[in-house]
């Protein structure tokens, strides 16, 4: 065997300091570019699919030989900046994103210049300790108990997993991890209300249940979970032999940001020793504002909360936290002890918390952000948030032809609606016809690149929807896109409708 090349290795993936120094910082002085551009250009640009491929050149096979890393980063960055989507933008306000946290940027390349394995004490004392902290001060931040277990994972689908299998393991009344879902004609249930997120039919699904588990409790009028329905639900389970184990309360839907009667919700499974998760994934950092509604503070009683650092605290993907009241009842759905590990327990090894083994430190650019930021101004950004997003609720009801549909939290739902149709929105054929127009505009709203949003359907009704997670968006910002959303409408209206009086 030749050692030749290993006697004295220069392997082709390392770097010696000076050349690391120099590809960084030619880096850091192009993101920096970006990032400052961003605002005078479009949010995003109409490309097709297979134009993108095109321009970024990846159609071919894997080379066999490398290239200069110098020209590779430079180049990369470069078609990165020209090709994505820029959620960075003051306008942008699609789904439930944010704009990332610069000092999350480093934070990100500072983390893996480290690589410690997060998922044992001794593997990563420094990072194992920041995350404590991190999870610690998002408790603190969302005022809940700060002695809770939890743990970063990859966002808010997995933080309510982990949340979702901690409650299986605590309250299905038998021993679920070793025997499984064993007890025949009792099923395990789990209430959640119609607006909930799509996470609970993958964890009903994931975790062997089938999304049958899930009991769907109606909504009242402000989309807000029915609790007397809930509770009646619960009782007559219980009484047909069934095993209620949890109850999801939704702090912040992700369409509309209703926030469900978690007091309520959080007596009704008291009583009954019924696990109470929220799904704060969305609202839950809005709890930390003065303002915040009542209801969204009581998210304190729940013996889980699911929050999403990379929503409301901006930092960059992923970051999702799970926050599990009793600690003891988190390992309790997780760990194991297999012979290969020798962790010892003077420190926390996160493995025994949650469902990875290796981990990645996502907590850094959380905790730096919160230390840069502090808990004061954190709460100021998200409340000038719900604030602009009232401003932009306002400014669409000053316009005729659009229809605010509703504002809760940061998020302000609206639709375009031609004045000829006004007074005719009740008709069928008009109903069905706003909805085809909107959900076009949708499609032109975002292919403009003047501004991003989504869509929901409230009520029937397809709306557009604005949801500002965004430190960068201005008042300005806030008051244009009513005057774009009629423009690009009316125009679409002429099309889809040529001999329509308007
Ligand atoms: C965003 C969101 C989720 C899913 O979180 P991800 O970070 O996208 O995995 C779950 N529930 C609610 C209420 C959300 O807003």
């Amino acid at each position: 065997m030749d050692t030749s090349s290993i006697s004295g290795r220069q392997a082709p993936l390392a770097m010696d300091a000076e050349r690391f120094r120099a590809l960084g910082h030619a880096l850091v002085d192009q993101i920096a570019a970006y990032l400052d551009a961003i605002p005078r250009g479009p949010v995003t640009k109409d490309r097709t699919p297979a134009a993108v491929r095109e321009a970024l050149g990846l159609n071919g096979t894997l080379p066999a030989h490398g290239m200069d890393a110098a020209t590779l980063l430079r180049s990369t960055a470069s078609q990165l900046f020209e090709y994505s989507l820029f959620n960075a933008h003051p306008r942008f306000w699609g789904y439930i994103t944010s704009s990332p946290a610069p000092i999350g940027i480093l934070g990100d390349l500072l983390a893996s210049s480290l690589n410690p394995n997060v998922g044992a004490w001794t593997l990563s004392p420094a990072a194992s300790e920041i995350e404590a902290q991190a999870v610690r001060w998002i408790a603190e931040l969302v005022a809940y108990p700060t002695d809770c277990g939890g743990l970063f994972v990859s966002g808010g689908n997995m933080a309510n997993f982990v949340c979702f299998l901690a409650a299986r393991a605590a309250r299905a009344g038998w021993d679920v991890r070793r025997d499984g879902l064993v007890v025949s004609g009792r099923q395990l249930l789990v209430y959640a209300s119609a607006e909930t997120h799509t996470w609970i039919q993958k964890a009903t699904d994931l975790a062997g249940l089938g999304t049958s588990a899930i009991r769907w409790i109606p909504t009242d009028d402000r989309l807000r979970m029915d609790a007397t329905q809930l509770e009646q639900r619960i009782d007559a389970d219980r009484k047909a032999g069934h095993v209620p184990f949890a109850v999801i309360g939704t702090a912040g839907s992700v369409s509309t940001g209703a926030v469900d009667p978690l007091a309520e919700i959080a007596r009704i499974c008291k009583e009954r020793s019924i696990w109470f998760h929220v799904d704060g994934a969305y609202g839950a950092m809005a709890a930390a504002v003065s303002d915040a509604p009542d209801d969204l503070r009581a998210l304190n009683l729940a013996d889980s909360v699911a929050v999403d650092p990379h929503k409301w605290l901006y930092a960059p993907l992923e970051a999702g936290c799970a926050l599990v009241r009793d600690a003891a009842a988190l390992r309790a759905a997780f760990s194991y002890h297999p012979s290969y590990y020798h962790f010892d327990e003077k420190g926390i090894n996160y493995v025994d918390y949650g469902p990875q083994n290796s981990r990645g430190f996502r907590a850094l650019k959380v905790w730096l952000a919160l230390k840069q930021v502090g808990a004061d101004d954190y709460r100021a950004m998200i409340a000038d948030d719900m604030a602009l997003s009232r401003a932009m609720a306002a400014a669409v009801e000053r316009e005729p032809d659009l229809e605010l549909v509703t504002q809760a939290l940061s998020i302000a739902t609206f639709r375009f609606v031609p004045a000829d149709l006004r007074s005719r929105m009740g008709e069928t054929s008009a109903a069905e016809y706003l909805n085809r127009l909107n959900e076009a505009l949708l499609d032109t709203i975002q292919r403009s690149g003047e501004a991003f949003v989504s869509n929901a359907l409230v009520r029937g009704r397809y709306v557009l929807r604005a949801c500002i997670v965004n430190f960068h968006t201005t008042r300005e910002d806030v008051n244009a896109i009513p005057r774009i959303t009629v423009r690009l409408g009316r125009d679409l209206d002429t099309q889809m409708r040529p001999g329509a009086t308007v």
